[in-house]
């Protein structure tokens, strides 16, 4: 199956029709899902949803959806769903003006523990663009050393919630994280296990907006650099050996272990 990217669970813009946003907090046992489901079943078109455990042995399903019926309110959608077994706590909010928002939810994260936030990628590419141009091979710098650090980072967590299994395994499930974040397409080729590796971005975030002052993903080549010495523990040298802002059709990193059994000196002194 190949699919785009997939919607983002925060608002739903539905201009010609009442549209409503469901939160239930429910016991989480089997069948709980599936009752709040039937009820709603021929009340709203459900759009967008999502469900997800909480510590204390609830649940919560919060979702989107198109109300079948012009008389349709809150108040109402609320008590029916109240009466439904195994219903904690339900809140229902309706759109105005053609948008309805979550705004229950303080925010996002990328997986447990991780706050994160939304940021169009043309965003993020044009404030790179921006930064070295302003400040020439000093914003480089920066760009590679704040993505060498938020490399670390992600390292970390994963050596914390993954282990220290192969190197190229670790590597693909980063790489696919990013995936699902929204980082674009990575694509891993091992040259020499634990020793070379090819990294090839085919939509590279950085250089979306294709700046013509710039010639290097400084942030993403920091970023996988790191990520790779951190889930290794060795000190890995990346170069970008073509990138889209010289007129390549990808940004492909390569990846060299500096010196075979010395640790990263990466590991002291940055913080998460
Ligand atoms: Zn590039």
């Amino acid at each position: 199956m190949e699919l785009g990217r997939r919607p983002y669970m925060g608002y739903c813009f539905s201009p010609d029709q009442k549209a409503f946003h469901i939160l239930v907090k429910m016991k989480d046992v089997p069948g709980s899902l599936s009752a709040i489901l039937k009820v709603l079943a021929d009340k709203v078109d459900l759009v967008e949803s999502l469900s997800y455990g909480l510590p204390d042995g609830s649940a919560v399903w919060s979702g989107f959806g198109r109300s079948l019926s012009q008389t349709e309110t809150k108040e109402a959608l609320e008590k029916l769903i109240a009466r439904t077994t195994m219903v904690i706590e339900c809140q229902v909010e309706e759109s105005e003006s053609g948008i309805v928002v979550d705004s229950i939810h303080p925010g996002i994260e990328v997986s447990p523990g991780r706050p994160a936030m939304m940021l169009p990628i043309a965003g993020f590419s044009r404030i790179c663009d921006h930064l070295a141009k302003i400040l020439g091979s000093g914003g480089e710098t920066i760009l590679f050393e704040e993505g060498s650090a938020l490399g670390q980072a992600t390292g970390r967590y994963l050596n914390d919630r993954i282990g220290r299994g192969r190197l190229d395994v670790r590597i693909r499930a980063a790489l696919g994280m990013y995936q699902a974040a929204g980082w674009g397409l990575l694509a891993l080729k091992v040259e020499e296990p634990g020793v070379k590796y090819r990294i090839v971005a085919r939509d590279c975030l950085e250089c979306t907006e294709k700046s013509a002052d710039r010639k290097e993903c400084g942030f993403i080549r920091g970023h996988l650099g790191s990520v790779v010495s951190t889930l290794s523990g060795e000190e890995f040298r990346v170069t970008e050996t073509s990138c889209r802002l010289r007129g390549g059709s990808a940004c492909e990193f390569v990846l060299t272990l500096a010196d075979p059994g010395r640790k990263t000196p990466l590991v002291a002194g940055i913080g998460n």
